[in-house]
């Protein structure tokens, strides 16, 4: 697929991509997946997002070809890709901060690449395609274990390590009182894996009710439909003995609804880098000294966060884009023994030539859609 401007994507036929470096691999795709995030891309939100740009950063495939200097992985090797392209060995690689690399994003200081995710995160084309060119394939990508699903593979490349992270950034403690806002996939994760860090209580807030609808039987959380109340703040209040919650986890990031005024500020006229409502909900629904913990994304420039309350209340705010790799070992473990399914979310497979129709479907929230996946042609 590529972008040809905001709202619009189509299929059109590219080179197949070459080894440009020796530590490169070329890989055929055989399941990718569209994320919440590509939607900010797909509505024109992130900066120098180029015509022409295959999006993609949740991918599998086979191993095609590899450069001379590859040494762990070799072709027909089935493969997962985390959605960082990192160098692994910069100073912030060493600190397992992958996806702060230092090595792999000549357009930005801040962050470093993502694969299909606009110049501002490197060029790289992604992984909705046919064919995807692997940087530095010594050090992202690893061979999927035979036990495991394509379907739960693709889903480890981001949804499930930026939810379990999102939930290891709260610090939950024994019995803690979780709030997830955001039931997309990173936040019912985030849901899921806050059980399994010994959360005492889980819920999770969203408008969409059939997305709640699946927090409250895939997640086994509480709900809350935000549309339902006056002030969602309050109500949290309310229900947490008037303190607030111990952890808040913002699995929603630049596009949220829930205020006119921020939403065209941010969403509409690009006046900031994202409108913070969950957040800024975040920040008041949790309570003096918790914690606040991000993963959903937001743009570059300035949002307008309340930051004074979050110093008053002593909050501790917590964020990055998930170090992918860093997260597997434990994920896989928790897939192998059965604590997470990440494929039960899946609700839709698109066939790449119908990709144009699925981003509108996923983009309108038609469908009662929560994770599409993408299926290369010929699969
Ligand atoms: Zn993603
Ligand atoms: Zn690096």
């Amino acid at each position: 697929m590529v972008y040809r401007g905001p709202y619009k994507v189509r299929v059109e036929e590219k080179d197949v991509p070459s080894i440009e470096h020796p530590n490169d691999a070329i890989v055929r795709v055989t399941l990718a997946a569209i994320c919440g995030s590509d939607l900010h891309l797909y509505h024109g939100m992130i900066p120098d997002t180029r015509v022409g740009h295959t999006f993609g950063h949740e991918f599998i495939g086979v191993v095609e070809e590899v450069g001379p200097s590859v040494r762990s992985l070799k072709p027909g090797d089935r493969v997962m890709v985390p959605f960082n392209i990192f160098c692994g060995s910069c100073f912030f690689c060493a600190r397992g901060l992958y996806s702060n690399c230092h090595n792999v994003n000549p357009n930005a200081t801040a962050i470093g690449g993502i694969y299909g995710y606009s110049h501002t995160c490197g060029g790289y084309d992604g992984g909705q395609a046919e064919y995807v060119r692997v940087p530095f394939a010594d050090v992202g990508p690893s061979v999927i274990p035979e036990w495991m699903d394509d379907e739960d593979a693709v889903l480890l490349t981001d949804a499930v390590p930026t939810g379990y992270f999102g939930a290891q950034l709260g610090d939950i403690a024994e019995g803690d009182v979780v709030v997830v806002f955001g039931a997309g996939p990173v936040g019912l994760f985030a849901a899921k894996s806050a059980w399994l860090m010994g959360a005492g209580r889980v819920i999770v807030v969203d408008h969409l009710e059939y997305r709640l609808e699946v927090a409250r039987t895939f997640a086994h959380a509480e709900t809350c439909n935000f549309t339902e109340y006056d002030d969602i703040v309050v109500h949290m209040k309310r229900i947490t003995d008037h303190l607030g919650a111990d952890v808040a986890i913002d699995a929603v990031g630049a596009e949220a609804d829930g205020n006119l005024l921020q939403h065209l500020a941010g969403a509409k006229f690009k006046l900031q880098g994202g409108s913070p409502v969950a957040l800024n909900w975040a920040i008041d629904a949790v309570r003096k000294g918790g914690t606040v913990s991000v993963v959903g994304a937001y743009g570059p420039i300035f949002s307008a966060v309340k930051f004074g309350d979050a110093l008053n209340k002593g909050l501790t705010l917590r964020m990055n884009q998930c170090p992918v790799k860093r997260q597997w070992p434990r994920l896989f473990e928790h897939v192998r023994n059965g604590y997470l399914k990440p494929s039960d979310i899946v609700t839709h497979r698109i066939p790449l030539d119908d990709i144009a129709e699925g981003y509108y479907m996923f983009s309108a929230k038609l469908d009662d859609c929560v994770k599409p996946l993408v299926v290369p042609n010929g699969q």
